[in-house]
């Protein structure tokens, strides 16, 4: 249940993107990330373990400019809290970020090292970077379909978002079990996990099904499903303000947080669970409890 942004359009990506985390900070996270792509065609990237502040404070020393980016704020579930496994995750020039768990990841890996891939970080996230890279080297027309290629060997429960240095103005967004939700606004698109973390740019969301994936540009949302199909999609106007958002309908925020514990103990159990193991992930559950 971390938090995920993506932005593309007209505006400074990286401040749109750190804003959507603030308002996502709710959901908890260890460590935060953000990358943009520069108008020399190059992604850079900022991490930091902890607090969203700390990040702001890297961003002040070394600022980063674009139009186009993606955000995260993790919750480790493989691979201990620090920079490295912060997301996001960069491999010849495709940047990942993801919630959830790639439960085939220990077979994956294996397999991606013994094609002679080296990896930076002990993260499951690392291998979709990795697939993604493999399937444009080896010929997928485009970042969609090298996306969809790569999902067709992942098993698990995940939202990502993909951002690839051969297509400037492009997000790849797929789901499954993580929430995902477009925002669409004039000629400039975004992606989070939840709506308050664009709730000020746009009032216009599709909320995307498990077994979707988005391509997205600047004003352009393409649905379709994962063998492709195009689904036809009609956005939802959302009337709520930033506030009403985060109260999530209800009249105030104890009411909310005493009716939303069911949903929140699913929605924190769901992308931890690993069928493969048989285990829930539940890294970093007990410190905040056992005090
Ligand atoms: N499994 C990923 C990791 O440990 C994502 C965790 C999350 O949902 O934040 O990096």
């Amino acid at each position: 249940m971390c938090g995920i942004v993506g932005y593309v359009g007209h505006q400074d990506a990286p401040s749109i993107i750190v804003e959507g985390l603030r308002r996502l900070e709710y959901r908890g996270y260890d460590s935060a990330g953000v990358a943009v792509l520069g108008s020399d065609g190059r992604t850079e990237l900022r991490r930091a373990v902890g607090k969203l502040k700390n990040l702001d404070s890297l961003l002040k020393e070394r600022p980063l400019s674009g139009r186009i980016g993606l955000g995260h704020t993790r919750w480790a579930t493989h691979g201990r809290p620090s920079e490295e496994n912060a997301h996001p995750h960069h491999v010849d020039g495709i940047t990942v970020i993801h919630n959830g768990i790639i439960e085939n990841y220990l077979e994956l890996r294996r397999s991606l090292q013994a094609a002679g891939r080296h990896f930076s970080s002990e993260t499951d996230t690392e291998i979709m970077a990795h697939l993604v890279a493999t399937k444009l080297a080896a010929g997928a027309k485009d970042l969609t379909e090298a996306v969809r290629g790569s999902l067709a060997e992942v098993r698990g429960a995940y939202a990502f978002v993909i951002l690839s240095e051969q297509e400037p103005g492009t997000l790849v967004t797929a789901k499954s079990a993580s929430p995902i939700v477009l925002g669409y606004g004039e000629g400039e698109s975004f992606i989070a996990s939840d709506i308050p973390a664009c709730l000020e740019h746009t009032r216009n969301f599709v909320f995307l099904e498990d077994g979707q994936m988005a391509t997205v540009r600047a004003g352009s949302c393409d649905v379709t499903d994962l063998e492709g199909h195009p689904i036809d999609v009609t956005p939802t106007h959302v009337d709520w303000s930033p506030v009403m958002a985060e109260k999530g309908g209800h009249k105030h925020f104890m009411h909310k947080e005493i009716y939303e514990q069911p949903t929140a103990v699913a929605d924190t159990i769901r992308g931890r669970v690993s069928m493969d193991d048989a285990t829930v992930h539940l890294d970093g559950v007990g410190s905040g409890w056992s005090t």
